[in-house]
């Protein structure tokens, strides 16, 4: 249980990191909110969260692109809750165009987001974990931190980038009870990955089904999404006590992805 723990998830309003921020709620931990959106709507969220698992919710609106306001957001945590607990880098973007077609303000978009804002919220809860020697940081990398696809160089390099930022971290703090993980999903069908597929639909003149299909078909053989509810479980699962010598690894769940 992690009851009476803070949890931070970046990028939380939406997607992935909702529904890991969920799952911790579920096993008790106070959550704090990270993310863009209509303002009624999070705090709409925020109410909801509290009232179903019956936790203390905040939010903080940084823009994870920006080391000050990521400095600002821990300053917020510490304030609101004491610490950071659990910590799960999970904002992140995606941009898909060729190398030579690459907008030079999406790559370093893309390497600040998915991968520098994990350094800072990294270096900024190390200290207040290492007091109390206990910490989870859990880093949201992809399938694209193990293997690489056309068109995606930029995530590609962040997410590789983010696996191994996610072992020196481990190793740093291999003989503390805080330990360093990544999950790294196939495709989940959240915002990020639905634009793609309305790409998909308009460049090829097909159904939303029918390229949503041919999205799973070239990279995941169960053919099925992975769910936000899914990656959640495996994140209590690096929370839980059982999790104590998992330490560095990164996990793929993604529908046999990267075992091709
Ligand atoms: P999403 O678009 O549904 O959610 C992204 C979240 O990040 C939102 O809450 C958004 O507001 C927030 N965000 C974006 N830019 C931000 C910024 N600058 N500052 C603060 N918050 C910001 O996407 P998702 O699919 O849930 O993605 C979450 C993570 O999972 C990302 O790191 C993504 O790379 C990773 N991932 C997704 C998939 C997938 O198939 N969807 C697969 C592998 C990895």
């Amino acid at each position: 249980t992690l009851k009476g723990k803070t949890a931070l998830v970046t990028g939380s309003t939406s997607g992935i990191g909702l529904g890991i921020a969920r799952c911790l709620a579920a096993e008790g931990a106070n959550i704090l909110f990270n993310g863009f959106g209509d303002i009624k709507e999070i705090e709409a969220l925020q109410a909801a969260t509290a009232a179903e698992f019956g936790i203390q919710t905040a939010y903080h609106n940084a823009d994870m692109s920006k080391a000050a306001e990521i400095e600002a957001l821990m300053q917020f945590a510490e304030q609101k809750f004491g610490a950071v607990d659990v910590l799960v880098n999970n904002a992140g973007i995606q941009y898909v165009a060729n190398i030579e077609d690459f907008p030079v303000e999406k790559w370093d978009a893309i390497i600040a987001i998915n991968l520098t804002s994990a350094f800072h919220t990294t270096r900024l809860a190390l200290p207040k974990m290492k007091a109390r020697n206990w910490g989870r940081i859990i880093n949201v990398a992809s399938a694209h931190g193990l293997v690489a696809s056309a068109q995606k160089s930029a995530y590609v390099a962040a997410k590789h980038g983010l696996v191994g930022f996610t072992k020196s971290t481990a190793l740093e703090t291999a003989q503390t009870g805080i330990t360093c993980n990544a999950i790294c999903p196939g495709w989940v069908l959240t915002p990020l990955v639905q634009k793609q597929v309305d790409d998909r639909a308009a460049r090829e003149n097909i159904s939303n089904e029918a390229a949503k299909k041919a999205l799973l078909a070239e990279k995941q053989p169960s053919g099925e999404f992975v769910t936000p509810e899914q990656l959640g479980g495996l994140a209590v699962f690096f929370c839980s006590a059982a999790a104590d010598q998992v330490r560095g690894v990164a996990w793929n769940m993604d529908g046999g992805w990267v075992a091709q």
